[in-house]
């Protein structure tokens, strides 16, 4: 008899969530996909997820779509909403009875009520399916990874790079091990050592101390065919949870003793290095200064450290803003700026009309809002498509949109929304040309680079926010780590996750 093609579920669910942005994250700021459209639409995307559907679609599989939930990165998931995303995955896969489920999920959500929400996800999934289905999550590498979530599934890995390069990849190798289980040449152990510290700085792949600390993990690959992956999860700075720390995790055929070692050794590494995780970021003054002096690379683009809306935070900061204005030297900008109230206002005024308003500051705690008088220049949805190639092709949306313009030279694009910024089809989707100004401004640290390309030359700047870690300017209650709290040599928490022996 011929077998039939194994049937696998496939799901996303994806939010960063920063629990020093007071604002709660709710269904209406997020995109969802279903059925035949989620297939369409993540197959060709810059994500884990189209990695995932782009490998099974190379084998003979069934491949049963449930859904993608997606934001951008802001404020604790409303837990109503997450409760009903979880109880949808599950009554799918009750329903669907398959034979393998591959997600796509972040690793840093939080709820309202639930601060390790991937881990209660997964929990929830694995009682549902029982015992023997595969279940295979490619995360991000700022996820925090939880005992939780590694007891109740069998495949976890993460991208490598940062910025995230290598999405696809993940997702391809997700689906490649799930398949490698079903015909029965992985038995997956896995091994999690994890050390109590964040990375303040130096948060790139490509050089300096992570680099190091990946080539190490890629030797001790190529030496034993037994580890099928290394995932290196610096963990997201912005959640005041608790077990927090920088994470290796080894995913080993059998092999559990030998994934401990790994894990042990690259977790150790983190803190012999941690001298030299810091960043060189510019002052506003400094980089203003250097774009002014510029006689050729123009435009910059300022990233926002402190205002990233990448990394959950609100993106209402006017401080750029302000330097640009006080300054007399007329450099052309663009710069966003989370603010429904001022959006209102400009919508109400219309095109072509003068405004006088405050702007920003309203959302991030201790920010003041600016204000402003300027000619309102273009209205819209602020719905656009994201042209990669990180997340490319995936929809996104900034809410109502104003543009509004001040002297003639700095263009304000004032978002209801917190709004991804870090790719050029936000400013084209709102007829601004990069080419004519002397600098704009992202709410992204790394992956604008990867998005904007040679089409502007990056400068990163030291600004006010939730969406930079320095020690003591956040409160944490409940995490403790290094650098914000002991000094001394912390302990390596080791531990293997070895379901089929369970
Ligand atoms: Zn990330």
């Amino acid at each position: 008899m011929k077998k039939s093609a194994p049937r696998i579920l496939v799901a996303r669910i994806w939010h960063e969530s920063n629990g020093f942005n007071p604002q709660p994250t709710s269904a209406a700021d997020f995109q969802i996909s279903e059925g035949d459209e989620l297939l369409t639409a993540a197959a060709t995307s810059g994500s884990t997820l189209a990695g995932i559907i782009q490998q099974l679609s190379k084998e003979q599989v069934d491949i049963l779509p449930s859904l993608s939930v997606v934001a951008p990165p802001s404020g604790l998931v409303d837990h109503a909403f997450f409760l009903k995303v979880k109880e949808r995955l599950i009554s799918d896969a009750i329903a669907l009875k398959p034979d393998a489920i591959a997600l796509e999920l972040h690793g840093a959500m939080g709820t309202t009520l639930v601060e390790d929400a991937e881990g209660d996800l997964l929990a929830g999934l694995r009682a549902a399916v029982g015992e023997k289905v595969p279940i295979g999550v490619g995360l991000d590498l700022h996820a925090h990874v939880t005992d939780a979530m590694l007891a109740a599934v069998d495949i976890c890995i993460a991208c490598k790079e940062n910025p995230h390069s290598d999405v696809i990849e993940c997702g391809e190798k997700v689906a490649a091990y799930l398949l490698a289980m079903l015909n029965g040449s992985l038995r997956p152990v896995t091994a999690m050592a994890k050390i109590p510290m964040i990375l303040p700085g130096a948060a790139e792949t490509a050089t300096g101390p992570l680099r190091e600390i990946h080539d190490q993990a890629r030797v001790a690959t190529k030496e034993c065919p037994a580890i099928w992956d290394v995932s290196l999860f610096n963990v997201f700075r912005y959640a005041d949870d608790e077990d927090i720390g920088q994470a290796a995790v080894v995913l080993t055929n059998d092999a559990g003793s030998k994934g401990e070692l790994v894990a042990e050794t690259l977790a150790r590494a983190f803190w012999e290095k941690r001298a030299r995780f810091a960043d060189d970021l510019l002052s506003i003054g400094e980089a203003l200064d250097t774009v002014a002096a510029a006689t050729s690379h123009r435009p910059f683009v300022l990233a926002d450290m402190g205002d990233r809306v990448l990394a959950g935070a609100p993106g209402d900061s006017t401080a750029i803003l302000e330097a640009a204005l006080r300054r007399r030297d007329g450099l052309r900008g663009a710069i966003p700026i989370t603010d429904p109230h001022a959006v209102d206002i400009a919508f109400e005024a219309g095109v072509g009309n003068i405004v006088s308003c405050a702007v920003g500051g309203r959302i991030t705690p201790g920010f003041n809002s600016l204000p402003i008088t300027g000619k309102v220049i273009h209205l819209s949805s602020g719905d656009f498509t994201l042209a990669g190639p990180f997340q490319g092709g995936e929809p996104s949306s900034m809410g109502r949109t104003a543009l509004v313009e001040i002297d003639n030279r700095l263009l304000i694009v004032l978002t209801a929304k917190a709004a991804f910024s870090h790719d050029p089809a936000v400013f084209a989707s709102q007829g601004i040309e990069l080419a004519s100004r002397d600098f704009f401004v992202v709410k992204s640290g790394y992956h604008f680079k990867l998005n904007f390309g040679a089409a502007a030359t990056p400068l990163l700047v030291r600004t006010p926010g939730v969406g930079y870690y320095t020690k003591g300017s956040l409160f944490y209650r409940k995490a403790r780590f290094w650098p914000e709290h002991d000094t001394v040599a912390p302990a390596v928490n080791v531990r293997i996750f070895d379901r089929a022996a369970s």
